[in-house]
């Protein structure tokens, strides 16, 4: 794919992407008289139908072999997708070594991915008309509750409103049909930003963002390393404000919006409505508006997650990413991307300045910043006069738990909410207990799909497969043995809330996990008592680690700090002290100290140590010499080819059957493997792994390409599955 402007070139012809999983694109001559440019979406014959396609570039050359078939239908007046979107695209596709049609169809919103035309939906509103008198007949009371449902609505409701009311667009349908209801298209509303003054910056804050470089300057990357409750939010908002004129538009991407709201109003406060949100909890009707309103040009400051970088940015100003080292920003299924990586490639290709802020960068950015990349700006006080968090290490090794809590720790928790402080409890594990276990006979409850144990889920009754979804009854009594002694162990959410609320009756425990929050709205609730700052205990996995400002937290505990300690993930000991450094940095963000206390059977660990010391960039450039050292990313590239199958010898015989031929042609690559995964058996399917590595991006990206149209040619079962992972999270 290219991107050469359509003048240097004069091929009657052009190159389509289509959703199909497939490493290439589709030539189509273009009949007399229609005009195409690059962005815009086609109809194309392709077998025995059509396909709606995107345009990326005109061919360069003329196809020789046979005649192309010619475009059908132009569907949009101008291009869709703008040029640098479907640069940054082309280049993913590349490196990635995902499909350029898939890379492409995975930007536009789901109704855009038709031949539906890229119009703006007018959000309306329907009313209830009260000039006819209501002529329902009687058995359709749905549409006559509907009717005085409408009728008590003075302003209208809108589409979404109407569904979450109960009722249908069928029941709506019906009754705009017998001229009962009507709609009108709300007024488009001018955007203001006359919102709330920006708090003042603090010399140390004010020096960050004299350092920044503005806009104007084009690309450049910049670490902003700043301690947890430093007030980064803050340099953020005074960064658009200062650079940002009535124009631009500008993206601010966080790991997941729904467990921080508070940023988001943050923002709001003060930019008004030029703030727009963007995460998966959009239906397909806001996709599309927030999609083509950003295309459009309207000078929106987009929050959004992950797939944020892909919005069809027409005068990107700024690129921000919070909490650059979150893994919620790599993609884990189908195209496999990094929002974060495309962000600092977006930044070049839109010409603008990158920002990635974070209290625990992480090692590949660190490197960058060693190879002189990108530069690093630190906020090393916390704002507002808070303090560091005191961390202390607990040494549980010869101590009876309760619920997994020591006495020392109880005892802490006392005195805090005796104190009126609030307290935050983190523990790795939903559920009530990971394991079930016959205290006759030692069988211990495995999912039957997967290489794992089953969790108890109390509260349902039930256990549970954290990695497939199975579910079955809990009952006590052993499938092997017959005895009634199947018993829980260990600790998860579900048994610690259970065991603090006995030793504090009278104070809310409030668990936060994936089912607690389930419901909608559950999660905002939770957090509406956390900031009305009566004492309170929440118990919660990592959902409570990331981004929360909670003023009245003096007190963190972590039940068990050992699970990252000893793993085989090569990322583990990262992972592990950013989940720690960040838990940590819940306590204590308001005016008084903040405590932390980590239970532990290692104590003697350097790597808790180092967190005691509150030293993070210290540990991470450790840990950073270590990977160079044995030659693991960011100091080397790697790829990771998977492969799943109903049994692991076709897994494996596959990926073996790749590496010869791998192997027969390169040796600036190291090919690992093949092994099954470290969860063979997931799901019911048996997974194996190929790891690519090597020094260089070029060697590994020419192999990695080969590989694939390898894999592409081979005539595989159909329930032999197989990917690819550039720069892989997961390694196991
Ligand atoms: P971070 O994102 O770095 O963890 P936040 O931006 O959430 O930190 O700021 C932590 C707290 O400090 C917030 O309550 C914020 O309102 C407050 N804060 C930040 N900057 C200032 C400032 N300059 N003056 C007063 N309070 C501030
Ligand atoms: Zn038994
Ligand atoms: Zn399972």
């Amino acid at each position: 794919m290219s991107s050469k402007t359509p003048e240097t070139l004069s091929v009657n012809a052009v190159r389509v992407a289509l959703a199909r999983p497939l490493r290439r694109l589709f030539d189509y001559s273009i009949p007399e008289g229609m005009n195409v440019t690059p962005g815009q979406r086609v109809r194309v014959p392709f077998g025995h139908h059509y396909l709606t396609g995107i345009v990326v570039s005109r061919c360069a050359e003329a196809p020789t072999e046979f005649k192309l078939k010619p475009i059908d239908e132009v569907l949009d007046e101008d291009a869709l997708i703008p040029q640098d979107l479907l640069d940054l695209l082309s280049w993913a596709a590349r490196y990635y070594q995902h499909p350029p049609g898939e890379c492409l169809f995975a930007a536009l919103p789901p109704q855009l991915r038709t031949a539906r035309a890229a119009e703006l939906p007018q959000p309306e509103r329907w009313f209830a008309n009260t000039a006819e008198a209501p002529d329902i007949p009687a058995r359709a009371h749905r549409q006559r509750a509907l009717l005085d449902w409408l009728g008590a609505q003075p302003q209208g409701a809108d589409k979404t409103t109407i569904d979450a009311a109960g009722f249908n667009q069928t029941l709506l349908k019906a009754l705009a049909d017998r001229g009962l209801a009507f709609n009108r298209p709300v007024e488009p509303k001018t955007i203001t930003t006359t919102g709330e003054p920006l708090v003042a910056l603090n010399p140390g804050q004010q020096q960050v963002l004299e350092a920044l470089p503005p806009p104007d300057d084009g690309f450049s990357t910049t670490l902003v390393y700043g301690v947890t409750g430093s007030g980064k939010t803050e340099v953020y908002l005074h960064y658009l404000n200062n650079w940002l004129d009535d124009t631009s538009q500008a993206l601010v991407m966080v790991p997941e919006i729904n467990l921080t709201p508070q940023t988001v109003n943050r923002f709001r406060r003060h930019f008004g409505e030029r703030i727009i949100v963007w995460h998966s909890a959009l239906n397909d009707t806001e996709r599309t508006r927030a999609w083509l309103r950003v295309q459009r040009g309207e000078p929106l400051i987009v929050v959004g997650t992950r797939s944020a970088i892909l919005l069809p940015f027409r005068k990107l100003k700024t690129l921000i990413v919070d909490e650059e080292h979150d893994s919620s920003y790599k993609q884990n299924e189908g195209f496999r991307y990094s929002g974060r990586d495309l962000a600092v490639y977006r930044g070049q290709v839109s010409s603008c300045p990158v920002i990635l802020g974070t209290a625990t960068p992480s090692l590949e950015s660190l490197h960058n910043v060693r190879l002189g990349r990108y530069q690093m700006l630190k906020l090393e006080q916390r704002a507002a006069s808070a303090k560091p968090p005191k961390i202390r290490i607990l040494d549980i090794r010869s101590r009876p738990l309760d619920g997994g809590l020591s006495r020392p720790l109880i005892d802490e928790i006392g005195q805090r909410v005796e104190a009126g402080d609030q307290v935050l409890i983190f523990i790795n594990r939903r559920g009530f207990a990971p394991v079930m276990m016959c205290f006759d006979c030692g069988h211990i409850m495995e999912c039957p799909h997967c290489d794992s144990r089953l969790a108890l889920h109390r509260q349902d009754q039930l256990l549970h497969c954290h990695h497939c979804d199975f579910r079955m009854r809990a009952t006590p009594q052993c499938p092997k043995c017959k005895s009634g002694k199947l018993s829980p162990v260990g600790e998860g959410t579900e048994r610690t809330e259970e065991v603090l609320q006995q030793h504090f009756p009278n104070t809310p425990v409030l668990r936060v996990d994936r089912d607690s929050t389930r419901r909608k709205g559950s999660m905002e609730q939770i957090l509406e008592n956390v900031h009305q700052g009566t004492p309170c205990i929440l118990v919660g996995t990592q959902m409570l680690a990331k981004g929360h400002d909670f003023p009245n937290v003096t007190l963190v505990a972590v039940v068990n700090a050992d699970g990252g300690l000893f793993s085989v993930d090569f990322r583990a000991p990262e992972q592990l002290l950013q989940t720690l450094t960040q838990v940590s940095g819940r306590a204590g963000r308001g005016k008084k100290e903040g405590h932390v206390l980590i239970q532990t059977c290692h104590g003697e660990h350097p790597l808790l140590q180092g967190l005691a010391d509150n030293d993070y960039l210290g540990l991470a450039r450790l840990l950073l010499d270590e990977r160079t050292e044995a030659e693991l990313p960011p100091a080397s590239f790697m790829a990771i080819i998977r492969a799943e199958a109903v049994d692991m010898a076709q897994s494996v015989g596959l990926l073996d059957a790749l590496s010869q031929h791998v192997l027969a042609s390169g040796d600036d690559i190291q090919v690992l493997g093949p092994l099954p995964s470290v969860m063979a058996r997931k799901a019911g399917r048996y997974r194996a792994q190929l790891i690519f590595q090597a020094a260089t991006r070029k060697p590994l990206h020419t192999q990695l390409q080969n590989a694939c149209l390898w894999l592409e040619r081979q005539k595989l079962p159909r329930h032999l599955r197989w990917q690819v992972d550039v720069d892989p999270v997961e390694t196991g």
